[in-house]
């Protein structure tokens, strides 16, 4: 039996880096697969971040969290690819591998918070990554959606206000979405793990448990303590 989807489900990409992931990806990969009816959503760490440096913990590290903060999630699937890739991690990349593996008429759906929406105009072939895939912006708290010129000018013309527009089509448009806010970032996780304090309730149990000593290590060595 194949599991290739139909045209008429939808797959949503979700990438970062996740040092860690923590809940505010989860329930953002979660609440989106249900809103949009994604048969599912491929979560892809980033091995080489093109635009940050990269982070300390290794790509495989990250990867194993993904793995156990999923597991047994249904429809919330880990893609190793852009780890298994060597050069930079290009979302361009990643997202011509999907279009090549499910076909030209599935519809695919990138999934950005603000901050990674704000930065879209700087990657590489941005314009193209419409031509592969719809784009869902998601508010995050704390970060204003403040689209570049030249993207809210791309942007013009091509949005969807309804969830059943975008899997009409396989790419090419773009809808914002906005979410029960979670206020969660993994900068603050690791300025808390520098400061020796709790993680419970950011982060899944599961990684937290996996946390070495030289996990921690890694994580925190560039951050200040959290203060707050
Ligand atoms: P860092 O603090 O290291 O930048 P992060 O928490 O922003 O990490 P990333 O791995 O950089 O996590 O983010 C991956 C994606 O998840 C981005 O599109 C980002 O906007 C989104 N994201 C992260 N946290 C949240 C959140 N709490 N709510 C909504 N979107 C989020």
């Amino acid at each position: 039996m194949s599991t290739e989807p139909t045209a008429a489900t939808g797959i949503g990409v979700f990438g970062g880096t996740f040092a860690p992931i923590h809940h505010g990806h989860i329930r953002l990969a979660v609440e989106l697969r249900e809103r949009l009816r994604l048969d599912r959503v491929l979560i892809v760490p980033s091995a080489h971040p093109p635009h940050r440096a990269a982070p300390e913990v290794p790509p495989e590290r990250r990867l194993e969290w993904a793995r156990l903060a999923l597991a047994g999630e249904p429809g919330l699937v880990v893609d190793d690819r852009e780890i298994r890739r060597t050069g930079p991690s290009y979302t361009y990349d990643t997202l011509a591998g999907l279009r090549a593996e499910f076909g030209p008429a599935a519809p695919i759906a990138l999934l950005l918070g603000d901050d990674a929406a704000n930065q879209l105009h700087t990657w590489h072939r941005w314009r193209e990554l419409f031509d592969l895939a719809h784009l869902v912006f998601v508010e995050r708290p704390y970060e204003p959606s403040a689209p570049a010129p030249e993207l809210a000018s791309f942007l013009r013309g091509r949005r969807v206000g309804a969830a059943q527009a975008l899997l009409e089509r396989p790419a090419g448009n773009w809808m914002a979405a906005s979410i029960p806010p979670l206020a969660i970032s993994s900068t603050r996780i690791r300025q808390l793990l520098k400061a020796g304090r709790s993680i419970r309730g950011l982060v899944p149990d599961a990684v937290i448990q996996s946390l070495a000593t030289e996990d921690v290590r890694a994580l925190t060595k560039d951050e200040d303590p959290a203060e707050d």
